[in-house]
């Protein structure tokens, strides 16, 4: 009782500090409803994100033979296969559409010029010049890379009518999409950081 007690604190005063028109609420089994609408529990999803920064790291990506950052073929991978290869916490958001708490995924804040990629299967997604500080605890972007980078699926889930975005190329899930972002779009890609991938560098990927 005493750590449901902590957790709805914790949560009222992450999101009181956020400042954003976040949909967020906890449920009876004390998981939380955030902004992207998914359910999450620090248990089972963030303990470990800020600890291991890396949960991805190059040898499980070897392992991952569909892992590609050049070919944008699109994949059809059943979730039986994924769940052999990817780590826990990055099936769980991509496949089972989790959320990860706000303010504690690696990417919420981060800044640097690169390019944000799928962390399931490589595929280019953001460049960091289209992500703004949304004050969310989520990163973040008003644009993708190609038009087709990512997917959309109407989602009415927890009783709210949203806009899922998935992986234009392995559908895994990635977030929503809001219609609150800064110009020039007005949109919001409010994504989870575990399943995104961050490579620094000068030149960014273009699709465009
Ligand atoms: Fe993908």
């Amino acid at each position: 009782m005493k750590k449901v007690i902590i957790l709805i604190t914790l949560n009222i005063f992450f999101m009181a500090i956020a400042g954003c028109n976040s949909k967020n609420s906890l449920t009876k089994d004390g998981f939380t409803l955030n902004d992207s609408g998914n359910k999450s529990t620090g248990q089972n999803i963030n303990q470990n994100i800020n600890q291991n920064n890396n949960i991805m790291d190059d040898h499980q990506k070897k392992e991952n033979p569909y892992y590609s950052r050049t070919d944008i073929s699109k994949l059809d991978v059943p979730d039986s296969e994924w769940i052999k290869i990817l780590p826990p916490e990055v099936y769980e958001v991509a496949r089972e559409k989790g959320t990860e708490r706000a303010f504690t995924g690696k990417y919420w804040n981060t800044e640097g010029i690169g390019t944000y990629y799928c962390a399931v299967c490589g595929n280019a997604l953001f460049r960091s010049d289209e992500k703004f500080a949304s004050a969310c605890g989520w990163p973040s972007f008003f644009e993708t890379i190609r038009k087709n980078s990512v997917i959309y699926k109407e989602d009415n889930s927890y009783g709210m009518n949203r806009t899922e975005v998935l992986c234009g190329r392995c559908d895994s899930h990635l977030g929503h999409l809001f219609d609150d972002g800064p110009p020039p779009t007005g949109k919001r890609y409010c994504m989870n950081s575990i399943v995104l991938d961050f490579e620094i560098g000068d030149k960014q990927e273009s699709g465009k």
